[in-house]
C-alpha cells in the first residue's frame, strides 16, 4: 500500500497513507482510527478498544448524541475535548477518565 495516497476521513483529500496528521485539514489520525488512550489501531464499528478496553462510543458533551470517540462529534462537529479545571494546567484532553492525565485533578 505504501505510496498510494488515501482519502482523509474528514476532508476526503488524498494524502500519504502514513500521515499522522492530515496536511490539508489538520485532522489527527486521518486514515487509521486509533484508540485515544493507547494509540492501538481500531475498527470504526468496535465498541471497545481491544487493547486497553476503553469504550469507543461516548455521549457528546454538547449535543448528547452517542458518537464515536474521535476528535470531534459525528453529529455536531464540536471537539470531544475537556479542559482541565486546574488553572495552572488547563490541558485539553479527551474525556477518557475521571482525572486529568497531566495533573491528576478530577475533571
Ligand atoms: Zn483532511
Ligand atoms: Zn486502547
Ligand atoms: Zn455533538
Ligand atoms: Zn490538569
Amino acid at each position: 500500500m505504501a505510496g498510494y495516497k488515501q482519502p482523509c476521513r474528514k476532508c476526503d483529500n488524498f494524502i500519504p497513507p502514513d500521515s499522522n496528521v492530515c496536511p490539508v485539514c489538520g485532522k489527527r489520525d486521518p486514515i487509521t482510527v486509533r484508540c485515544p488512550r493507547c494509540r492501538n489501531p481500531i475498527d470504526g464499528n468496535w465498541q471497545k478498544c481491544n487493547c486497553c478496553g476503553l469504550p469507543l462510543f461516548i455521549n457528546c458533551p454538547k449535543c448528547g448524541n452517542k458518537t464515536f470517540f474521535d476528535d470531534c462529534c459525528q453529529y455536531c462537529d464540536s471537539p470531544l475535548l475537556v479542559a482541565c479545571p486546574n488553572p495552572k494546567c488547563r490541558l485539553e484532553q479527551p474525556p477518557i477518565g475521571s482525572k486529568c492525565i497531566k495533573c491528576g485533578k478530577p475533571l
